[in-house]
């Protein structure tokens, strides 16, 4: 029984992964990426250069499997809209 308990089920792998991603990147957390997703998204479809805001949140969505959602919703509704 100590055995079954000690094994990590995907669901707890993935929220150490998540835990891991914010430990890293402690200043810049989901709030301010997502304050900042449609910045990113828009200078990505525009070719704009990389600000070191732009450079967070791509760091932020690579961590973070949630605000990549996000940014994927917003950059269909936005090349839709082109
Ligand atoms: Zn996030």
């Amino acid at each position: 029984m100590k055995q079954e308990e000690e094994r990590l089920t995907s669901g707890q792998v993935g929220s150490i992964v998540k835990m891991l991603g914010l430990t890293t990147d402690r200043e810049f957390n989901c709030t301010e990426c997502l304050q900042n997703v449609s910045e990113f998204a828009e200078s990505q479809l525009a070719g704009k250069p990389v600000t070191e805001i732009i450079a967070r949140v791509e760091q932020h969505l690579a961590l973070c499997p949630e605000c990549s959602e996000e940014y994927d919703a917003l950059r269909k509704i936005l090349q839709a809209g082109q």
